[in-house]
């Protein structure tokens, strides 16, 4: 049998290791945290730092390709990888998708638009960029922000930006004009090694606390933005030559037109409702992408609603176990914290 490495053992390898498991594929975990979610699924797992070279040596002796489940993979170490065997998605993707700045350029280089921004080096850039969005907007760190972290939203020009730079850590920043937006989706697409694009009808998402609560399918959205939505991903993954599962947040605005928030080069948390409403889920689309398969199927035969059980959520469990209606998936996680993410559910809400 062939065999995929995964860089990452979170819950997303996890997902992806079971997937790769029905499709007669072995799976090879790099992750430094011995007990991980994904350790249970993968075949095998070898415990060091993404960018250990012993590892990622034994990575490549071992594997026929490459993948991974988080963007914060080191771009030297999947570069490296990718000399000995083919890495998927390219390492392109992780180098656009580790930075706003890089990734906002890159989108609009695609023709999509995006909030307008300015790259925030030093407080007195934040106070110029500021005032050219007449003191309203989001400011961000460019690497490693997620679920929120890393963020400040100035609403007026009341809201004050004194010491604002060197509270974020005095790290590269983004101010992004503030985006009045009416709803917020997300497109899960796939492109194969031969160029074909399959792309899962869009999610509509709700934020709680910064983190992802709810995707709900079909969203509240004309076909034409629907369209819009699959156009922009397919020129994405057309543009970087890409080989697997990508996700892109948008913004949707009154009038329908879209912006475009920022992607990951991966499965994604908005994804999971296509598990219990598709034929062929987000997890086995991009096992298929980088395994050299066939695309599979991506129409819904469900409605849905996917919601994350996010730390004392778990608690309900026994009710959600009790449902007819509801696929339950669980990553293995012992001890809750809050904003842990412990599993999911999906809701069928009716036939599509
Ligand atoms: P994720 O967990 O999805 O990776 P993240 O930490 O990378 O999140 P973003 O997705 O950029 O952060 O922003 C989080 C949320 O903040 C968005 O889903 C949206 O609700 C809001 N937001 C972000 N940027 C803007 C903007 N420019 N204008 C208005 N709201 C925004
Ligand atoms: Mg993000
Ligand atoms: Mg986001």
């Amino acid at each position: 049998a062939k065999t995929i490495g995964i860089i990452g053992g979170g819950q997303l390898g996890r997902m992806l290791a079971m997937a790769a498991a029905r499709l007669n594929f072995r799976t090879i975990i790099l992750e430094p945290q011995a007990d991980c979610p994904a350790a249970q699924a993968a075949n095998r797992q070898i415990v060091a730092a993404y960018d250990d070279p012993a590892a990622l040596a034994e990575l490549a002796k071992s594997c026929d390709v490459v993948t991974y489940e988080f963007e914060n993979v080191p771009v030297s170490a999947a570069e490296a990888l990718a000399r000995d065997v083919p890495v998927y998605p390219p390492p392109k993707a992780l180098e656009v998708a580790q930075d706003r700045l890089v990734e906002k350029r890159f989108i609009n280089e695609c023709s999509i638009p995006t909030a307008r921004f300015h790259a925030v080096d030093s407080q007195s850039e934040l106070d110029t960029a500021l005032k050219d969005f007449g003191g309203q907007g989001v400011l961000k760190t460019r690497r490693l922000g997620y679920d929120g972290k890393g963020q400040k939203v100035f609403r007026s020009a009341a809201d004050s930006a004194e010491g604002v730079y060197a509270g974020l850590g005095g790290v590269p920043l983004i101010l992004e004009s503030f985006v009045a937006f009416e709803r917020e989706i997300s497109v899960i697409a796939a492109r194969a090694a031969n160029g074909t694009v399959v792309a899962f009808d869009p999610a509509e998402n709700v934020h709680r606390n910064g983190i992802l609560h709810t995707s709900t399918v079909p969203a509240s959205i004309s076909e034409a933005t629907a369209a819009a939505a699959h156009r922009a991903a397919e020129a994405i993954l057309t543009s970087l030559g890409y080989v697997g599962v990508i996700g892109i947040e948008f913004f949707v605005l009154a009038d329908g037109n879209l912006i475009a928030n920022e992607m990951a080069p991966r499965v994604h948390n908005s994804g999971h409702w296509t598990e219990a409403a598709c034929v062929v889920s987000q997890f086995e689309q991009h096992i298929r992408a980088v395994g050299g398969l066939p695309l599979g199927n991506a129409n819904r035969h469900s409605e849905c609603v996917m919601q994350n059980l996010i730390g004392d959520d778990i608690l309900s469990l026994p009710e959600w176990l009790k449902r007819r209606d509801t696929f339950v998936h669980l990553y293995g996680k012992t001890e809750s914290r809050p904003g842990r993410k412990m599993g999911h559910v999906t809701v069928l809400t009716g036939k599509a």
